[in-house]
């Protein structure tokens, strides 16, 4: 099956409230430019190097999402461009973030990284440190960053219970925080799912879905 193929047949499986975002990192950009042309506007990297490469060589009207780990040190090479950052785990980096965006004169969207999995490999913040940033007195002055929901990663298995519960658990805590603590923090986004799990994270109330191999093959 073409890429274009593939990328209809989800388009096709999900709801209409769903956002797809085609992972396309490693892939070369005539690959996504397949997928461009099927109408595919959202593209998902997880290097900031690769990303900006990419962003640089294709047409302007594409969102672009960072969705891997970001370095502190390495935000001001996609602050003018970036359309969503999912994996944001520190007020540090928030503030990062807003420094960099306000150079621009653009607010930047960003995604907390909740931990959900039981590998010790992930990123992410458990619900303490998700509600310490979430009220964070801090971010009240930061005007070029908004908070608008949450992302996760279940763990790498073939039990569909254990995922069932860790995209279950996202979902209580997406409800729980729900009410806006101000302006800047609004939660209506929850970024769970990827090829071998994102009809299951649907399921469980997935809004936006990261699926890679599923169009592009493998890696
Ligand atoms: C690579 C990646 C994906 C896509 O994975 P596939 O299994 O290829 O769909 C989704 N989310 C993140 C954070 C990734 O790094």
């Amino acid at each position: 099956m073409s890429i274009k193929d593939n990328l209809l047949k989800i388009k096709s499986t999900i709801p209409s409230n769903v956002t797809l975002v085609a992972v396309s990192k490693t892939k070369p950009v005539s690959n996504l430019m397949q997928a461009y042309e099927a109408g595919q506007r959202i593209f998902g990297e997880n290097k900031i190097q690769e990303m900006t490469d990419k962003w640089e060589q294709m047409p302007k009207d594409i969102q672009w999402h960072m969705i891997g780990h970001v370095q502190t040190n390495k935000v001001k090479y996609m602050a003018e461009y970036v359309s969503l950052i999912h994996g944001v785990d520190s007020l540090k980096l928030l503030q990062e973030i807003n420094k960099q965006a306000a150079k621009h004169k653009r607010v930047i969207d960003c995604l907390l990284q909740v931990y959900i999995a039981e590998e010790e490999s992930k990123f992410g913040l458990d619900e303490k440190e998700l509600q310490e940033i979430l009220n964070a007195p801090e971010l009240n002055v930061l005007q070029n960053i908004k908070i608008t929901g949450l992302m996760g990663m279940a763990t790498f298995t073939d039990n569909k219970e254990l995922i069932r519960k860790e995209f279950y658990y996202l979902k209580s805590l997406f409800d729980k925080y729900q009410k806006p603590t101000t302006d800047n923090r609004q939660l209506s986004t929850l970024s769970m799912g990827m090829s071998g799990d994102y009809l299951l994270a649907i399921e469980c109330g997935s809004t936006m879905i990261r699926v890679g191999s599923s169009i592009f093959g493998g890696r």
